[in-house]
């Protein structure tokens, strides 16, 4: 197995918790009341700052919704300024023809916009909000009138499975270069949905739904909390995807900053491996110390199927949902029907 990088690559960064939306899945748990947890301007230039020292990471700007911080401009600036490629997921509704002039003036890179289904019923019911379907669908148009490029995440679960091709191509006609579906990890509100993670054979369709996707339509396919996905191109032999698509990357090329400073392998995962503030914003420190990133980055720790998996090194399985379904994070991934030695 490939030694893998722990450079950090790519940081999503929580700046806020707050958001007029109530989604089901929201590992956040982000609502419209307060803020007290937000990390200032000062804090997010420290913590851009800190991060900066390794060279061309990508900022992913991350909540609750980021654009409900009238400072955003001022910290995608400061990223910018610092060399760091600044994206941000947004649900949309702050976008609109001004914001997304000054977003592009400040320099973002690219946006995502949540899209959980390929109607309005099904989206707005996810979102518990009415007419978060309109608003999303409008900002996909604004960004691509103004010619920046934009994903579309979804997250996947028995409520929408049904449609996850159809949002697909709902993707595509809406000018996405890239449709990245999230495997539904139950955390945060998402604790609600533990029953409508989808099964696992239903999962393993899917993901070789994706595949096909992927290989024959020009809009780019990624999975995020799907890591199978890397094995499933194995499998199958796509060769030119195999060095492409990558497993859990959490810990390793990947990381998260929470809202109030902790330094976590993924957004869904959360348990802190050290906080920026306590450790005066001492990013490295925590990255390349931390007991509990050194203990995840060790695969021969994982356990269950995991344990003797032939694709353990390229997928890793996820450890945020095992914590989510089992308390323990690294306990095989309870989504996965693989069973070892049954390589093709
Ligand atoms: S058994 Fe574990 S490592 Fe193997 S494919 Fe499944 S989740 Fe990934
Ligand atoms: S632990 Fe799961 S959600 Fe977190 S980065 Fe890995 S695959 Fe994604």
């Amino acid at each position: 197995m490939k030694k893998q990088s722990i450079k950090p690559r790519l940081i999503a960064f929580e700046v806020t918790r707050r958001c007029r939306y109530n989604c089901r899945h929201c590992r956040a748990c982000a609502g419209y009341a307060g803020d007290e947890k937000e990390p200032n301007l000062r804090q997010c230039k420290k913590i851009l700052s800190a991060v900066a020292k390794y060279k061309k990471c990508v900022i992913i700007l991350t909540g609750g919704e980021p654009m409900e911080r009238e400072d955003i401009y001022e910290i995608i600036q400061y990223g910018r300024g610092l060399r760091l490629q600044m994206v941000m997921a947004t649900c949309g509704y702050l976008i609109d023809e001004q914001s997304i002039r000054k977003l592009k003036k400040v320099g973002i890179r690219a946006l995502s916009f949540s899209l959980d289904g390929a109607n309005a019923e099904t989206h707005d019911a996810f979102r518990q909000t009415k007419g978060a379907f309109d608003a999303v669908i409008n900002a996909a148009r604004i960004a691509r009138e103004a010619r920046v490029r934009f994903q579309i995440n979804t997250t996947i679960s028995k409520a929408n499975l049904d449609e996850s091709v159809g949002i697909a191509h709902l993707a595509k006609r809406l000018g996405a270069y890239c449709f990245n579906p999230f495997i539904l990890v139950p955390t945060g509100r998402g604790r609600e949905m533990v029953d409508e993670i989808i099964e696992p054979l239903e999962y393993e369709t899917l993901l070789n739904e994706l595949l096909r996707i992927k290989l024959e339509s020009d809009i780019e396919i990624r999975v995020t909390c799907g890591p199978q996905f890397a094995r499933v191109c194995r499998q199958a032999k796509a060769k030119h995807l195999t060095d492409e698509v990558k497993g859990c990357m959490g810990g390793r090329g990947f990381g998260f900053i929470s809202c109030t400073g902790d330094v976590q392998i993924c957004g869904f995962l959360d348990v802190s491996a050290g906080n920026l503030i306590e450790n005066n914003f001492n990013f490295g420190k925590i990255w390349e110390k931390s007991q509990l990133l050194s203990e995840i980055r060790n695969i021969s720790n994982y356990k269950g199927a995991c344990t003797t998996c032939e694709y353990v090194g390229v997928c890793g399985g996820c450890r945020a949902r095992a914590y989510a379904m089992t308390g323990d994070y690294m306990a095989e991934d309870p989504v996965c029907s693989y069973e070892a030695g049954s390589k093709r």
